[in-house]
């Protein structure tokens, strides 16, 4: 489907709740929604959807910041939710009333979903969270990578994230800040680790790894509002990123940051 056209959104991002929304053709759906239903519902007004609309949402683990509005949205307005087997028995025991089963479908990592107009990639994550995935999202020859919450990449990852025209990738902390920063020492290590975040350098090596000519727009998410300032994000994964596609002699792509609680603009790939 040359032409194809594939949008997306960032209604929240970070500790205090990560909602995505995707649309082509006529097919809408979120990728977690760590925000109260009514938040949600907001933000999809704001850009001029409506919680009706939304097909599906597609949940990338169990931590609070990205299931908080999931019951809500479930039993509100009926909407699907697509998880692994692990966050689904989370989201279940996360409410005290019995969730509607009907609405719940198992993801297997690395096995392509097709909802509508979209398909949707799960993709194994490494963090602190029961069978934690991210997803890269396809509608026709345009694709998003999506890398959030994860203490590490590697080639599986890349793999995963290559030939992407957008990235909505975590750039989670500045190493220093965090270091000296006002954390207790075992929630630095927990960051730092494997199982934790990522910190901007390697966001900024994870995209300058996964970057061709066709990828044209970099959302930077999940920022630390205790170990990292927006700015500080913005400036070191773009010096990465420029500096790596100075070295191919390819055209940089644009880096936005998603805002902690607005949505951003909608953008299109
Ligand atoms: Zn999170
Ligand atoms: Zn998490």
């Amino acid at each position: 489907m040359k032409g194809s056209v594939l949008k997306f959104c960032s209604l929240a991002s970070g500790s205090s709740g990560n909602c995505l929304y995707l649309k082509a053709g006529d097919t809408a759906i979120l990728v977690d929604a760590g925000l109260s239903c009514k938040k949600v519902c907001e933000g999809l007004e704001e850009i001029g959807e409506s919680p009706c609309k939304i097909k599906a949402c597609f949940v990338t683990h169990d931590h609070s910041d990205h299931i908080k509005g999931v019951p809500t949205l479930m039993r509100k307005f009926g909407i699907p939710v697509y998880a692994t087997r692990g966050t689904l028995t989370s989201i279940a025991l996360s409410d005290k009333r019995e969730l509607p089963r009907e609405l719940m479908y198992e993801l297997v990592p690395d096995m392509e979903v097709t909802l509508g107009d979209l398909n949707v990639m799960p993709f194994r994550i490494s963090h602190d969270a029961a069978d934690p995935v991210c997803y890269t999202i396809r509608h026709g020859d345009r694709k998003l990578g999506m890398a959030t919450d994860l203490g590490e990449f590697t080639d599986y990852t890349l793999g995963h994230l290559a030939g992407s025209n957008a990235l909505y990738v975590e750039a989670n902390h500045n190493k220093n800040m965090l270091m000296m920063g006002p954390y207790p020492y075992q929630l630095k290590l927990r960051i730092d680790s494997p199982l934790g975040h990522l910190s901007n350098e390697a966001c900024g090596d994870m995209v300058s790894r996964v970057m061709t000519g066709e990828l044209s727009t970099v959302m930077l998410a999940h920022i630390s509002v205790d170990n990292n300032f927006e700015e500080l994000a913005y400036q070191t994964v773009s010096q990465i990123v420029k500096e790596a596609a100075r070295e191919r002699g390819i055209d940089a792509p644009t880096v936005v940051v998603a805002d902690r609680f607005k949505p951003t603009a909608v953008f299109e790939i």
